[in-house]
């Protein structure tokens, strides 16, 4: 029998220490817990992990999850068990022992796919909720075997997108996960993924073959996010300044190539600042170590190229700042969607302007099929209009997945709602800019452009007879820059183009008649704000779940944060796990302003389940008191 709501929100409490579940939770659960099929698509930091971890644990035997990266699944296994959720991984790179130890949690457990109780005798103690493996378990004989005598509850595919070849992640294993609903037909699976695009979402129901899936689809919203847009000028000086401003605060720096990657690292290095780059090139070793540093907060920074992003779990990732702009709006969304897991406010930023946008448009050029280039084509021009935008942030975000934002307009939302982007009349230097272009033949890119409008006296203006036209000097009384950002608040409004070639340059369109008849006028963001903009943690109240987040305020409970802090990555370090899996920021904060000094007091804090309370309650009720 199914336990009802109120026990459902008894074990939420007992295992995970919160007091509500996060939108559309409960009703994955139900659909679990029913025994059927489901197929949920929930942001990043959305909660996933607890719609199956929860069934897991109430439904007699164990679940089996399926996760494609092995690296991931100890920390994975290590949060549950902070948990007290009794969770196992079978994986090629264990030692015989372990493996046989995890086989034999097993078979100490309950059969799940039958209900019946195989063994009257087995405690909690013993048996096992979560078996994590990866999808190549399924080619090993002993395994699928063991599957046969022990059938789990249930299957839950983590990041399911990884069986799409349209998704970014593709991983050929997980296309024999869609044998699974044949070969155990009356055991129910779980899929779970953070994907946006519903051409992905329909791919996967099909190659997973589930069978007439409860299909849960979450708002993409994220709202402990604040979204900014900054143009990109001095951009080595503006990623110091930026990272200087948030001392010791966990963040991600993405950047466009691996050249990049490491002149950055070694510039926040050389400013004192513990960075570490991530990217294809370096060796496997490195890599990974350097990413276990910055999961384990022995780093502050990571700076990476895309490579960087599944393998991470981090939920305290405070800011994402691209410093080059991105190749799609969903990429944009994902990478910048590894900050704030935890629900805490977070930034995501973006540098943008500069050459971005004509180097972006070189390589497009380069892509020899005509099927991708137009869609790289699109997808980049998403992002040109995302960056140049004098509108709501989020809103354009969300309309990408066809979402509709109904709140914009408070502060915590983006850099435009906030009131830093005030948008102003260029209409004129916008008529300025297409009649230089036209004056020229429409056969020149943005810099020579830009040299007639300002009147400059080079070699390149002069030979070509440039310093006589009409239009030569006439921008003087504006410097370089501007213009740069006029013309590329032109091609984000498309009422210039500019072409795909190894030089681009820029041509008159349509529009662009207009605006030189004097029919249309245009308007530019026009920043205010310093090179990060406002903080998301300086917004002082953001809604999540319908909780107020607080932002603290009180200098004795910042003081109290970090102790609390340090005493968590001491245990941390004592117990070889992430700083995160002890107690995630929000809880801290939240014991921070509750100050509890008894177990009764801790217990009542957000995120402390009965296992956390025995474990780790004591060492802070103690430190709050000494305080
Ligand atoms: P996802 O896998 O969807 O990216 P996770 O499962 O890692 O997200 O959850 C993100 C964070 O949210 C974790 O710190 C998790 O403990 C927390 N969380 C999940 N459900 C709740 C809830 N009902 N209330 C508060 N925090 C939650």
């Amino acid at each position: 029998m199914n336990p009802g709501r109120a026990d459902l929100h008894a074990e939420l409490l007992r295992l995970f220490g919160y007091r509500e579940f996060r939108p559309n939770q409960q009703e994955v659960i139900d659909a679990v817990l029913s025994r059927r099929d489901v197929f949920v698509v929930m942001p990043t930091g959305g909660g996933k992990s607890l719609c199956y971890q929860l069934p897991a644990v109430v439904l007699p035997g164990y679940c089996v999850v399926i996760s494609p990266l092995i690296a991931l699944m100890k920390d994975q296994v290590d949060a549950a068990r902070a948990n007290g959720i009794r969770a196992e991984l079978l994986n090629s790179s264990q030692a015989p022992a372990q493996r046989a130890a995890t086989l034999s949690a097993l078979s100490a457990t309950q059969a799940g796919a039958d209900g019946e109780n195989d063994l009257p005798g087995a405690d909690r103690g013993t048996g096992v909720d979560l078996l994590y493996v990866a999808p190549e378990r399924f080619s090993d004989a002993a395994f699928t075997s063991l599957l046969a005598q022990r059938p789990p509850s249930f299957f839950a595919i983590d990041e399911a997108h990884c069986v799409s070849e349209w998704g970014h992640d593709f991983r050929p294993d997980y296309l024999r996960l869609g044998e699974l609903s044949a070969t155990y037909p009356g055991i129910p699976i779980a899929a779970f993924t953070a994907t946006a695009t519903h051409k992905v979402q329909r791919d996967i129901v099909e190659r997973l073959r589930l069978r007439e899936p409860h299909v849960v689809r979450a708002s993409f919203d994220r709202p402990n996010l604040r979204y900014a847009v900054v143009p990109k000028k001095k951009e080595g000086a503006q990623i110091l300044s930026f990272v200087r401003e948030r001392p010791g605060v966990p963040g991600i720096i993405y950047r466009a190539t691996r050249k990049k990657v490491e002149q950055t690292a070694a510039s926040l290095q050389a400013d004192g600042i513990r960075a570490l780059p991530y990217h294809a090139g370096l060796e496997d070793a490195v890599r990974a170590e350097n990413q276990e540093r910055f999961q384990r907060d022995e780093a502050e920074v990571i700076v990476a190229t895309i490579a960087f992003g599944m393998g991470i779990d981090k939920s305290n990732v405070r800011y994402v700042l691209h410093a080059d702009l991105p190749k799609s709006l969903e990429g944009y969304y994902q990478e910048s969607g590894r900050a704030g897991r935890d629900g805490e406010p977070a930034d995501c930023v973006l540098l943008a302007g500069g050459g971005d946008i004509a180097t972006a448009r070189y390589f497009i050029n380069q892509i020899t099929d005509p099927d991708q280039q137009a869609r790289s084509s699109r997808a980049l021009a998403e992002m040109i209009r995302y960056s140049g935008s004098i509108g709501c942030r989020r809103t354009q975000l969300l309309h990408y997945f066809g979402e509709e934002y109904d709140s914009p307009g408070h502060p915590g939302c983006c850099d435009v709602c906030a009131g830093e982007v005030h948008s102003v009349d260029i209409t004129r230097d916008a008529q300025i800019v297409m009649s230089a272009m036209a004056r020229t033949g429409q056969r020149f890119g943005v810099g020579h452009i830009v040299e007639v409008v300002v009147g400059s006296d080079s070699e390149r203006v002069r030979s070509r007879g440039h310093h006589q036209i009409k239009t030569w000097g006439v921008g003087a009384d504006k410097p370089t820059p501007h213009w740069r950002r006029v013309i590329d608040s032109l091609i984000s409004q498309r009422l210039i183009e500019q072409t795909d070639e190894k030089f681009p340059t820029l041509r008159l369109t349509e529009a662009s008649r207009e605006v030189l008849a004097g029919e249309r006028a245009v308007a530019m963001a026009e920043f205010h704000a310093s090179a990060g903009g406002r903080t998301a943690g300086r917004a002082r109240r953001s809604r999540i779940d319908g909780d107020d987040v607080r932002v603290i305020d009180a200098p004795e409970t910042q003081r109290l944060f970090e102790q609390l802090r340090a005493l968590r990555k001491q245990i941390a370090d004592e117990q070889g796990v992430p700083a995160y899996i002890v107690f995630t920021d929000r809880t801290l904060r939240d014991m921070a302003e509750r100050r509890p000094t008894t177990m009764d007091e801790m217990a009542e804090v957000h995120g402390v389940g009965t296992e956390k309370l025995a474990r780790y309650g004591e060492r802070f009720v103690q430190a709050i008191a000494l305080d």
